[in-house]
């Protein structure tokens, strides 16, 4: 029984395909819309075909979406409760929006980054040499 080991892979930039998949463009030719409507993926890249239905990126754009938010509103409240006296109304008006806006615009370009992510480093179907097996397994 022949074994086949691979020993050579080749490298995929990482940096590239995450600022490819933020600009909502595919991680590998940065040409092809990632997305068909707001949070949905394309079947395939139209330029050169990569198949995005490996991608599984689940929980983790919103989580990354909040983290950053949250530390914005937090240093933003923290800014107007150390400015002195402030009406409570500001915090309805301006960050009760602002926390549910700003998730919203960024979701579409960090969703991209983490499908960048995943294809640079060959996570789930990404991985060619790994089999449909394989990755119900895992
Ligand atoms: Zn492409």
């Amino acid at each position: 029984m022949a074994v086949q080991v691979e020993t050579y892979r080749e490298r995929r930039p990482l940096w590239k395909a995450i600022g490819n998949g933020m600009a909502c463009r595919c991680p590998s030719c940065g040409k092809g819309k990632l997305f068909r409507s707001y949070l949905k993926l394309n079947e395939a890249c139209s330029n050169c075909g990569l198949d995005f239905t490996a991608a599984r990126a689940d929980d983790f754009p919103p989580y990354i979406a909040i983290f950053i938010v949250g530390h914005v509103l937090v240093g933003w409240m923290l800014h107007a409760e150390m400015s002195g006296p402030s009406d409570p109304m500001l915090y309805v008006w301006t960050m009760i929006p602002a926390a549910i806006i700003l998730p919203l615009i960024m979701l579409p370009s960090i969703k991209g980054g983490v499908v960048g992510l995943q294809w640079a480093t060959r996570m789930h179907g990404f991985d060619a040499s790994r089999t449909d097996h394989d990755r119900h397994d895992s």
